[in-house]
């Protein structure tokens, strides 16, 4: 609870009751969770929580830089309180979103077409088969051939 406190202050946002738990909630969870499974799991424990205020806390949060908002499912937002430089996998199979760890950092490009940009975010997706579905799909042309 204090570091999820902290964590708001640190990032300038004022940390209501509601913004702590739906903070801590992003920090406890790294499964890139939507706005309806945030709503659905805090709503139990905080009645008063509207979905609403789950969306607009989060765009808060996005737009302080204190959450990443990952558009790298199609169908819906996800949400990632986990900052460490890293990027994302999708899997096109079971549909999980993966954190990857990146082997060196993403510069900016700086040449002509950046050059009076402010770049402030950079996101990687990569798009494939997670490791389980990239062998139940081995097994499975396996089976069909043979
Ligand atoms: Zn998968
Ligand atoms: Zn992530």
């Amino acid at each position: 609870m204090d570091a999820a406190k902290q964590y708001l202050i640190d990032n300038g946002i004022k940390p209501s009751v509601q913004r702590i738990a739906i903070m801590l909630y992003l920090l406890e969870h790294r499964s890139h969770p939507t706005v309806d499974e945030i709503f659905n799991d805090l709503h139990k424990a905080i009645p008063t929580l509207s979905k609403t205020t789950v969306y607009n806390t989060l765009k808060v949060f996005a737009e302080k830089g204190a959450i990443l908002s990952l558009t790298i499912d199609e169908k819906m937002v996800r949400f990632d309180g986990y900052k460490q430089r890293h990027a994302h996998f999708k899997c096109i199979s079971c549909n999980e979103i993966y954190d990857v760890e990146l082997d060196h950092d993403v510069e900016f490009p700086n040449n002509e077409t950046t050059k009076d940009f402010e770049n402030i975010e950079t996101h990687v997706y990569h798009r494939g088969y997670c490791a389980k579905c990239a062998k139940k799909k081995e097994t499975n042309n396996k089976l069909k051939s043979e």
